[in-house]
């Protein structure tokens, strides 16, 4: 039900949240405010268009809502929590751009250009609590939570930036998305709006180290977005050393189990290969054996170096391990490097304090 028939609820709450970002509210908040700023019923669905379809960031500019709306409005919110502070363009036309929050607090967020369209790569967190060894995110843990506003502020910069909606988005940059679930899920929700591009759950990808309690809300959710497991070892102790979470594997894909009987949907299981540490034939067997478990398809990555305790395993042993997988009937692809010249790829992703 629609908050519009409860004028007033928000009166004192957005008082003191003096300024706090539109993109933060939710549907009902948003209708809520609207019409506590002076709006009839449809004005909601104009502002809307304005901030989320045209990607106004000025509510001044809307030239078609009254004009003590847009004062009140603009009196009460801003609209974009964050900036543009800084972007780069790969030579394979990746765009990476470092966003800063009002705080100082800045991340990074990519748009992948594919074969016809875009894939967005959006950060959830400022740096990151789990500290995988070969990720450059997590190298300083957590600077704090985002809200869902400032992932959608990434959203829309790049949507701005490159003048279209993305095709795809997936939850990859810095930060343990199932960490922060209840801001990723609103942003989750907002990103489904039919103005947001049209973009399905299908189409959007959480990616986990396997938090078994937030793939269970998750699954619970009643939506179909695809779920990622970042495995990169197939036993429990080596893969701690590397991926420091305490749940045992096992844990895990019970959940992911779940995961695929409530939504339909078959999770990945991420592998980034590191020389000699997880690349071996007796890893690609087991890891075979644990997606036949769930059953899982697997997405080998090539290690973006960064830390150099680790270097990426040659040509030749990706596509070994890749074979073995698909001998055992394992769906199995590569992914292509994207961006690793300006350290946009996968773990490359870094956060920042202030500036
Ligand atoms: S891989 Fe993901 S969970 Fe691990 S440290 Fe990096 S951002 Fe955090």
């Amino acid at each position: 039900v629609c908050a519009c028939a409860r004028p007033g609820r928000l009166q004192g709450k957005a008082a003191m949240e003096e300024r706090r970002s539109f993109y933060d509210l939710d549907e009902e908040e948003r209708c809520a405010v609207v019409r506590e700023c002076g709006g009839a019923s449809y004005t909601e669905k104009q502002v809307h268009g304005w901030v989320f379809r045209r990607m106004t960031y000025a509510f001044e500019r809307m030239t078609d809502i009254p004009g003590w709306v847009r004062e009140e409005l603009s009196r009460r919110f801003r609209i974009v929590p964050g900036e543009l502070d800084a972007a780069a363009v790969s030579r394979d036309g990746t765009l990476k751009a470092l966003v800063r929050f009002r705080d100082g607090v800045r991340v990074e967020c990519v748009a992948i250009p594919l074969r016809a369209y875009w894939s967005f790569c959006v950060s959830t967190m400022a740096g990151c609590p789990v500290g995988c060894r070969f990720c450059a995110s997590g190298k300083d843990g957590l600077i704090r939570r985002l809200s869902a506003g400032e992932m959608l502020a990434q959203y829309l910069l790049l949507a701005r930036r490159v003048e279209t909606y993305p095709r795809t988005v997936v939850l990859m940059g810095s930060g343990e998305p199932l960490l922060n679930f209840d801001e990723v899920w609103k942003f989750l929700s907002l990103l489904n709006h039919p103005d947001m591009g049209g973009l399905g759950a299908r189409r959007i990808t959480v990616s986990t180290v396997g938090i078994p309690r937030g793939i269970e809300r998750l699954a619970r959710g009643g939506k179909q977005f695809e779920l990622a497991l970042s495995l990169h070892h197939p036993r429990d102790a080596e893969r701690r050393r590397i991926v420091p979470v305490k749940h045992p594997l096992g844990e895990i894909l019970e959940k992911l189990v779940f995961y695929r009987h409530m939504t339909g949907r078959i999770p990945t299981f991420e592998y980034c290969l590191l020389r000699g540490v997880n690349d071996s034939p007796a890893c690609a067997r087991e890891a075979a054996d644990l997606a036949h478990r769930v059953p899982a398809k697997v997405n080998l990555i090539p290690y973006n170096d960064w830390n150099p305790r680790y270097t990426s395993s040659s040509p030749e042993v990706v596509d070994r391990f890749r074979k073995i997988l698909a001998s055992r009937g394992v769906p199995v692809t590569v992914r292509r490097r994207r961006g690793d010249d300006i350290r946009a790829a996968c773990g490359q992703l870094t956060a920042e304090r202030r500036g």
